[in-house]
């Protein structure tokens, strides 16, 4: 016996939120309705059957003057990774100088994306010096 699905998608590239609704017989997407342009056609589809997300999280930050260096991954990631991640990066200590932008690793679990820094830390010392 076929299994039939509907799944209803909010299209979140643009302002306008079109609600996109993606039927699927048996996990194959079988027709895609509601959207207005092309992207939000793929992104429903991704949406659906693997959906992604960037994750913006912290790490923890030795010896800076703050405790925690804010970090993202550099694309999204497949969503059911993202706990794997904040594991991993929770064992994870970085040494100042940090400053926005920096890769705090490359290539994190394999997922073709890096992490990278969102906000600057500086050795508790050069605070002030190296704003210059
Ligand atoms: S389907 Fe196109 S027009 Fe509609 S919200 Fe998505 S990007 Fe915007």
């Amino acid at each position: 016996m076929k299994s039939y699905v509907e799944k209803r998608v909010i299209c979140i590239i643009c302002p306008r939120g079109c609600e996109i609704r993606v039927r699927l017989v048996d996990g194959k997407i079988i027709s895609v309705e509601g959207y207005s342009c092309p992207m939000g056609k793929k992104y429903a589809e991704q949406e659906v059957c693997s959906p992604k997300r960037v994750l913006m999280t912290i790490v923890r930050c030795e010896n800076g003057d703050l405790p925690v260096v804010s970090v993202k991954t550099s694309g999204p990631v497949p969503k059911d990774k993202l706990l794997e991640i904040s594991r991993y990066l929770a064992g994870i200590k970085v040494k100042p100088p940090i400053r926005i932008g920096d890769v705090i690793i490359r290539n994190v679990l394999d997922l073709g994306v890096d992490i990278v820094a969102t906000r600057p830390c500086m050795p508790v010392e050069n605070k002030y010096s190296d704003q210059k």
